[in-house]
Parts: structure tokens; C-alpha cells; sequence
């Protein structure tokens, strides 16, 4: 009687928990109030606008690993920090890792990330203001991938695995990324697909989200239209105009591996003025906009860690 009744109330509190991770996973809410305090401490005075090489950094990325360390995220190699293989001063990657509950499908990854480095200081700056704080570029998209990584750690609701990724000098010329892609690539990892954010602080007045680089690369805005189950995603002239699939980290990923790796952005050069210049502020972020951006982006790439095998895939061009 003893045994039965133990095993009855185990599967009770068994199917209680899955019931439970459901409904957390249907009701997730991103907080505003995190995503405010992250970005906030990014692009604060105190980190000197976050250049490769700086104290500055180095503090963003303690702040980072922070982060995934609370939330469950282990560290791919053996600590968090990445160490460049291709850069003047000494300067890291952060890198995180969520295996997936997949046998077969966690062989493969999906990364998400960001490059948290920006472009430092100006001796003269502009109205006394000299530091280049990149509260859009790319504090934005790095606080969106800390969101996620705060998500899946809570979660763990991922079939395939996860690298979290937070590249450094990425304003020196993609170098984080370069330099990590090769190392993977040496290791024969197994890329799925890479989805990178960057600027993603400012919502752009028009009926998509967001727009995706290289959007003729592969089926991937597709099928995150298909995964939001409506259009989120869209195409942008701009995008071929400025050749902006090969100016971000995403670029490093798809040479390496060939594979769909491509970059979300709100900035379409109407709707921001501070483009590399020192009024990239804190100040200038639309925290609501962005809190729902990354709301939207929770079931949109839940879906992208849990789809079946060949789902997203490079177009023939
Ligand atoms: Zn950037």
C-alpha cells in the first residue's frame, strides 16, 4: 500500500509539473523592468562605451556572464570568456550553452547573439558629451539576447541546443565572430541556424518589426513569419542598399558554415539619428517597444530550437 500510494502521488506531481511548465511557457512575460536595467547598465558612462581592449568591456562582460550563470546557462568552453585569437589587446567573447532535451536534435545548434562592444570614447565629443554609450548599437541587441538566455534557462523547453553568444569587437571588424566561428568550425560543430540582433532599441514606423538581413539567403524570415503566425519579418531595401548582411557578426557565421545566419534589426536610417555618434543613449531607447519586440520574439524562436529537422534552410540563389 505503501509503494502504490508513493508511486500514485509521484505521477501526480509529475504530470503537475509538465502541466505547469506549459501554462509558464504559454504566460512567459518579459519584464520591462529587466529590460530596462540591463540596457541601462550597458550603455551607462561607467563602461566608456564599451571598446575591445577596455576596462569598460571587460566590466559589460562580467555583467554578462553574470547573467547566464544565474539563469542556468553553462559556459561552452571552459569558462564563460572566449579569449579572441585575432585581436591586438586581449579581449573575450562571452559564450553560453543550453544542451537541448532533444537526443537527436540537441546534436544540432541554434545561436543567438550579439556583439556588446562598441566603439569607446572621443577626447572631443559633442556638447560635452564624450562618451559613445551604443544604447541602440548594440547594448539593444545584447540585452534581447540576455532576455532569451533568461527565457530558455527558466524554460528548458529546447529540443535542439543553444549558444548564447556576446561578441566582442565586432566595430573593429567583425572580429569576435570571426574568430569564434573559426574555432567552432575546427570542432566541427553542428549549425543549425544563427539568428544575430542588433539595434533593435528604436521600432520602425512601418508594418513589419523588424527586418532580416540576407532575407534571400534562406527561408528563415519565412519561417519566422510562419512561427509567429503572422508577418513580423519583412525585407528592406536598405539592406541590399548598404550590403548590411555582411556588416554584422552573422556574416562570420555564414562564410564559416554556409549555413542560414542572419541578422534582425529595427534601425532602417529614418528612424534614429545617432548612428555611431555619441548621443546613442539610454535616454533615446523605447523600452516598451523593445520589451514587446522581444515578447514577440519568446514564441518566435521557441519554435526555431523546437522545429523538425531541414525546417530552416539556405535558398538556392
Ligand atoms: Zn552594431
Amino acid at each position: 500500500m505503501k509503494k502504490l500510494f508513493l508511486s500514485a502521488l509521484l505521477a501526480v506531481s509529475c504530470i503537475s509539473v509538465s502541466c505547469a511548465q506549459k501554462k509558464q511557457a504559454k504566460e512567459y512575460k518579459v519584464e520591462e523592468a529587466s529590460v530596462s536595467a540591463t540596457l541601462k547598465y550597458l550603455s551607462s558612462d561607467e563602461l566608456q562605451g564599451r571598446l575591445a581592449g577596455t576596462r569598460g568591456l571587460e566590466q559589460a562582460g562580467d555583467y554578462l556572464e553574470d547573467i547566464l550563470k544565474k539563469n542556468g546557462i553553462k559556459p561552452y568552453f571552459k569558462t564563460y570568456k572566449d579569449t579572441l585569437t585575432n585581436f591586438k589587446n586581449t579581449t573575450y567573447n562571452i559564450v553560453g550553452y543550453l544542451e537541448g532535451t532533444d537526443p537527436e536534435l540537441k546534436k544540432e545548434f541554434v545561436v543567438f547573439s550579439a556583439h556588446y562592444d562598441h566603439i569607446g570614447v572621443d577626447a572631443e565629443g559633442e556638447n560635452g558629451d564624450t562618451v559613445y554609450n551604443g544604447a541602440n548599437d548594440d547594448a539593444s541587441g545584447t540585452t534581447t539576447v540576455a532576455e532569451l538566455a533568461k527565457y530558455f534557462g527558466k524554460m528548458k523547453n529546447n529540443k535542439r541546443s543553444i549558444l548564447f553568444c556576446f561578441f566582442s569587437a565586432e566595430e573593429a571588424g567583425l572580429m569576435g565572430s570571426k574568430s569564434l566561428a573559426a574555432k567552432l568550425k575546427e570542432k566541427n560543430f553542428n549549425l543549425y541556424a544563427m539568428l544575430n540582433f542588433e539595434m533593435v532599441g528604436v521600432p520602425m514606423n512601418r508594418d513589419i518589426l523588424a527586418y532580416i538581413t540576407g532575407w534571400h539567403k534562406s527561408n528563415m524570415g519565412d519561417k519566422m513569419n510562419e512561427y509567429a503566425g503572422k508577418k513580423l519579418i519583412g525585407y528592406l531595401d536598405v539592406e541590399m542598399k548598404y550590403q548590411l548582411f555582411r556588416r554584422s557578426d552573422n556574416y562570420s557565421f555564414y562564410k564559416e558554415f554556409d549555413k542560414p545566419a542572419q541578422t534582425v534589426c529595427t534601425f532602417d536610417f529614418e528612424n534614429f539619428d545617432y548612428y555611431h555618434k555619441v548621443q546613442d543613449d539610454f535616454e533615446h531607447m523605447d523600452i516598451a517597444a523593445m520589451t514587446s519586440f522581444i515578447q514577440q520574439m519568446v514564441p518566435v524562436t521557441y519554435k526555431m530550437v523546437n522545429a523538425p529537422a531541414g525546417d530552416i534552410v539556405m535558398k538556392k540563389e
